[in-house]
């Protein structure tokens, strides 16, 4: 399994859309330690997993930030 490079603050593409009302796929890792943290950009909600469960579920790494961005919602 290929396992992507990826950073705080990223902004990343999951595979599955997150079951809120917007039904996006794009999360911000807002923490990375031995669980990963990120934050859904549709509605804001704060989702933790494991690394193990995160490389399964990553697509892609959208664009790198230095900072936490405000959710669209
Ligand atoms: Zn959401």
């Amino acid at each position: 399994m290929e396992i992507l490079k990826y950073d705080l603050w990223d902004v990343v593409e999951m595979k599955k859309a997150h079951p809120c009302e917007k039904h996006s796929k794009l999360f911000q890792i807002v923490r990375v330690g031995a669980d990963i943290k990120v934050a859904c950009l549709g509605c804001g909600n704060l989702i933790m997993m494991t690394r193990f469960d995160f490389n399964k579920k990553i697509k892609k790494v959208i664009e790198h930030h230095t900072e936490a961005i405000p959710h669209k919602g």
